[in-house]
Parts: structure tokens; C-alpha cells; sequence
């Protein structure tokens, strides 16, 4: 089963470099091919979003896509307190649901910021009536993730008597390291061969991707103090000349390549994946 899901943010996390006539157009590429395949995805979205710009939202779900909340401003749950995240996802869930006016079921946090360290992040969620997420890494990471969750394929997390419908990231090894290689920058490294192959491999794949990873301009490396703010973490040159090729590799190419992985592989989205898998005998992670 392979799983096709977008991030939706630009609009709102560049508002002040008013593109979004060209963020337009690539969501509209993505939803004529969708509709040209006949599939459907998962649109990941920050809750401003839906107060901002919630035509946008609007079409999304118009045209018979889901509509799931990917944190409120898409502040990484890892640099937020649990009443923090409480507050965020309380405003991004009511945000959304007030756009679409249908309850809001699947979840996925700003760069699977959800691990070992904030797993409480789970009760959160359940708290706000999310049934599905697709926020664990399952494997180490530079931050977070969940080196020992064991599973990588959808399976149910239980956590302090509360249990959600996860749908990990896949990961794949590069010199040692595990990546998630079907989307954001990797979609952009990897060549397409390889991760049409590492997909027909397994038996699920997820792939994740963002308006931003498709737009073939290149983005400066960022001063200290914009990196600071944005990462809340220190801006050193390696930490800022690091995020800055993650963000540019094989930008040129990257909505081309989509066009071709949508045209040769079958997806669905979280709703329909949900309701196709057995949940019974699927394992259950306790974290
Ligand atoms: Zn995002």
C-alpha cells in the first residue's frame, strides 16, 4: 500500500514573500494529476492556514482530498512544553474544522518532531479527536525519533491507555543513516529508480512532500539570526550550510519527478488506507 501525502505551510510560513499565485499553480498541478490518476492524498495542513488563507484549504477538500492538521504555525513539538503543544493543536484542529466544517482525524507533526522525549505529544492528539497520525521516524535521528519503535509499516501506538493509528515514515540506509526517502530533500537526491524500487520493496510506503520542495529557485543560506529564530537552535555555519543544501539539492527537477512517480504508482490516502487495513491484527507499538 502506498500513501501520498503533502504538508501544507508555504503560503502561511512565507507570507511576507507573497508567491502564493505560484504556490497556487503548484497545488493545482498536484490536484490535476491526482485527479487525472484518480487518487486521493492527505493534505497536511498548518491550522493559520485555515484563517489566512482558507480558499486554499477550501479547494483541498473540495475537490475530495483530506484535510489533516500539521500543527498550528509549524513549530516543531520537540521545542514546544506539553501545554504549549496543547494550546497549538487545540487552535490548529479548530482552525481547520471551522474551514471544511468536517472533523479533522490525521495528524502529522513539522519534521517528525514527535520521539522519545515527547511522547505525551500522543495524548495530546487524542485529545483533540486525532485517530491517525504520521509523525515517528522509526529509527535514530539527528533529533527526536524513535530508535526502538520496531515497526515499519502502520501499526496502532499505545501510550498511557490511549491508542492511535500510526503511519511511520519509511526509511531506507544511506552510508549508515536512516532516511526518509520519500520526500522532502531525499525525494530530491535519490534518483527516481531507486526510490520506485525501494517502494515496490516494501509492502507500504509514505511519501511526504512539500510545495516548497518542488519550486526550482534556489533559497539562500540563512544569516544566524534568521536560522535562530526559525530552528530555535544554534546557527553554526555547518548547522546553517547543512540545512541550506538539504533544502536546494536537485530542486529542478523535483516537480517533474513527482509527475512521473504519480503517473507510475497506485496511492491512497490515510482515510482510505485506514479503512483497508486490518487493524486487528496489526501490532501494537507500547511506547
Ligand atoms: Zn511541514
Amino acid at each position: 500500500m502506498n500513501i501520498i501525502t503533502f504538508d501544507i505551510e508555504e503560503w502561511f510560513a512565507y507570507i511576507d514573500q507573497g508567491r502564493f499565485k505560484e504556490y497556487d499553480l503548484y497545488l493545482d498541478t498536484i490536484l490535476n494529476k491526482l485527479d487525472e490518476q484518480q487518487q486521493k492524498g492527505t493534505f497536511f495542513c498548518v491550522g493559520e492556514m485555515g484563517r489566512l488563507f482558507p480558499d486554499v484549504i477550501r479547494k483541498i477538500h473540495s475537490r475530495g482530498h483530506e484535510v489533516g492538521c500539521h500543527s498550528n504555525i509549524h513549530t516543531w513539538l520537540n521545542k514546544m512544553t506539553e501545554a504549549e503543544c496543547r494550546e497549538d493543536t487545540l487552535r490548529a484542529v479548530d482552525s481547520l474544522e471551522q474551514c471544511i466544517g468536517e472533523k479533522i482525524k490525521s495528524y502529522r507533526a513539522p519534521a517528525f518532531s514527535i520521539g522519545e522525549s515527547n511522547k505525551w505529544a500522543f495524548e495530546v492528539l487524542a485529545e483533540n479527536g486525532i485517530e491517525r497520525d504520521a509523525s515517528v521516524f522509526p529509527a535514530s535521528r539527528d533529533f527526536g525519533g524513535f530508535p526502538n519503535f520496531g515497526q515499519e509499516e502502520p501499526c496502532i501506538v499505545e501510550y498511557n491507555g490511549i491508542r492511535i493509528k500510526e503511519f511511520p515514515i519509511c526509511t531506507a540506509k544511506l552510508l549508515g543513516k536512516e532516511v526518509a526517502y520519500s520526500g522532502g530533500g531525499y525525494f530530491r537526491f535519490f534518483p527516481l529508480s531507486f526510490i520506485m524500487r525501494e517502494m515496490k520493496r516494501t509492502q507500504y510506503s509514505m511519501g511526504y512532500f512539500h510545495i516548497g520542495d518542488l519550486l526550482p529557485d534556489t533559497i539562500g543560506v540563512l544569516s544566524k539570526e534568521e536560522y535562530e529564530a526559525y530552528f530555535k537552535e544554534p546557527g553554526t555555519f555547518k548547522a546553517r550550510y547543512l540545512r541550506y543544501l538539504k533544502t536546494n539539492l536537485g530542486k529542478r527537477n523535483a516537480l517533474k519527478k513527482l509527475m512521473r512517480l504519480m503517473s507510475s504508482v497506485s496511492f491512497f490516502n490515510l482515510e482510505q488506507a485506514d479503512s483497508m487495513i486490518e487493524w486487528k491484527q496489526s501490532p501494537v507499538v507500547k511506547i
